[in-house]
Formats: C-alpha cells, sequence, structure tokens
C-alpha cells in the first residue's frame, strides 16, 4: 500500500491515461490498482495472459506461484514464454517479463506448490486472488483460503474448447463460493482435468485469462457490475455464451464455515 497516498508522476499520468481517462475509472481507481497486490495461483495459459493485463494496468505487486518449468508444449498458448526459455522457471521468467513491461509493478515470483500455510498466508496478504490453476485439488484449497480471509477469488478453467469464468467475492456475505458450485468429493477421484489429457484450444486460455484480469481489476478499483453471482459459460467452437446465476447453498460445508459479519436481510425491513 505505499503508493496509496502518492501523487502520480508525469509518467505515471502518461502510461495510465487510457485508464484514466474513462469516468468509471479516474485517478483514484487507478491510484487503488496501483497499491493493491494480486496473488496469480498458475502462471500457464490462463495466468500468462491474465499478469500481461495486471502487470500493463499498473498493479502495484503481483505474486506468482507455480512450481514448474517451460515445456515445448507450453509455447502453444502461454504466451509469456519465448523459445529460448525452455527449461525455465515459468513464475521467474514470467516475474523478468513483467518487468521488462512496466517496470514499477514489484513481481514476486514463487516457485512452489502453495498449499496450506503458505497459501493462507499470500492469499491473506492479497487484495485478490486468481485461481489459474489447472486441477481440482488446488481449486477448492484456493477456494477455502479466500472465503476464511473475504479476499476476492477470480476463478478461470480452460480445458478443450470449453471455458468458464466468476467471481466470488467473498468480501460479500452472500457471495456464493466455488464449493457451492462444485461440491468437493474426496470419494471420487476426479483426476487430473488439464491440458495434459484434454487437450486445450490455444486462444480459449487467452480469452478467459483476460476476462480473469478485467474481473480482478474491477474488483480491485472497486467497480460494480462483477461475475460475482454469474457464472459464464463459453463454448469456442460455436462461440457461445451462456451466464448461469450462483446463489449460496445452505449445505455448503465451506460457507457454514465463514464469518459472515452482518445480517443478510437486516436491510429490508
Ligand atoms: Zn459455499
Amino acid at each position: 500500500m505505499a503508493l496509496h497516498d502518492q501523487e502520480l508522476g508525469d509518467a505515471q499520468l502518461l502510461r495510465y491515461s487510457r485508464h484514466i481517462l474513462l469516468d468509471e475509472l479516474g485517478i483514484e481507481a487507478q491510484r487503488r490498482i496501483l497499491s493493491a497486490r494480486v496473488l496469480i495461483v498458475g502462471a500457464g495459459g490462463l495466468g500468462c495472459p491474465a499478469a500481461l493485463y495486471l502487470g500493463a494496468s499498473g498493479v502495484g505487486r503481483i505474486v506468482i506461484a507455480d512450481p514448474d518449468r517451460i515445456e515445448l508444449t507450453n509455447l502453444q498458448r502461454q504466451i509469456l514464454y519465448r523459445t529460448s526459455d525452455l527449461g525455465r522457471f515459468k513464475a521467474e521468467q514470467a516475474g523478468a517479463q513483467l518487468f521488462e513491461l512496466n517496470p514499477e509493478v514489484q513481481c514476486e515470483p514463487l516457485i512452489e506448490h502453495l498449499s496450506g500455510e503458505r497459501l493462507e498466508a499470500e492469499v491473506g496478504k492479497a487484495d485478490a486472488v486468481l485461481d489459474c490453476s489447472d486441477n481440482f485439488a488446488t481449486r477448492h484449497a484456493l477456494n477455502r483460503a479466500c472465503a476464511a480471509r473475504q479476499k476476492p477469488l477470480i476463478s478461470g478453467a480452460a480445458s478443450r474448447f470449453d471455458g468458464q469464468i466468476t467471481v466470488f467475492d467473498f468480501r460479500r456475505d452472500d457471495a456464493p463460493c466455488y464449493a457451492c458450485l462444485f461440491p468437493e468429493n474426496p470419494g471420487v477421484d476426479s483426476g487430473p482435468e488439464n491440458c495434459a489429457t484434454m487437450g486445450v484450444f490455444a486462444p480459449l486460455t487467452g480469452i478467459i485469462g483476460t476476462m480473469q484480469a478485467a474481473e480482478a481489476l474491477k474488483c480491485l478499483a472497486g467497480l460494480p457490475g462483477t461475475l460475482n453471482g454469474r457464472l459464464l459459460l463459453l463454448e469456442a467452437q460455436t462461440m457461445q455464451w451462456q451466464s448461469i446465476g450462483m446463489e449460496r447453498d445452505p449445505a455448503c460445508p465451506v460457507c457454514a464455515t465463514r464469518a459472515l459479519g452482518r445480517p443478510e436481510r437486516g436491510a429490508r425491513t
């Protein structure tokens, strides 16, 4: 939050002028973006475009967690990386690329699979969290951590030609959670639902990852109209979008643990 009270310099006013020109954003929202800290879990097909747009937009600190090295199969869609980067750590290379793009952004690469206390600590420090992972275990762990810390979780997924995106804005008591939508079933091993086994249409990851950046910026800037409570599904072969309303599941075990601040229906009387 170090930048919060600072005046924007001339170079910043120029760099972010196209945001500042927007009535809906303006200089105050840009300041909030500049002082924000975002956690991106997964530096793959979704994380690459999300990180690029968040970095270009001036998000003050971007923490990118990914334990993997860059492989040849990644280059079809993971647009932060070049052929000469093969074998390097994704998180480190993502940080280097973001620095080239915008040296004002402090990027913190975490070469690790975030879990347990480490995950909770990083979620606790973040103003918004992007789930750019490719497996259900991480998705549920992120959901639990964000619910406990009341942090907005921007959730994206892409497999084959099917994409989905939503926001679980845990700053709001009425927000549903990932487990309301996809209950965790430890008795069933659903296997890795990822690109290695299923394949994925390259630009689909760009579409969904870019939308995750858009939703994250809206959360950080305080803009209304996020995808909280709505799940968007994209079938990219026919480019058909579907919007599904979501509500909290009263039987959801994750929501049962949430510390809900104020009575939900108190405002009605
Ligand atoms: Zn829930």
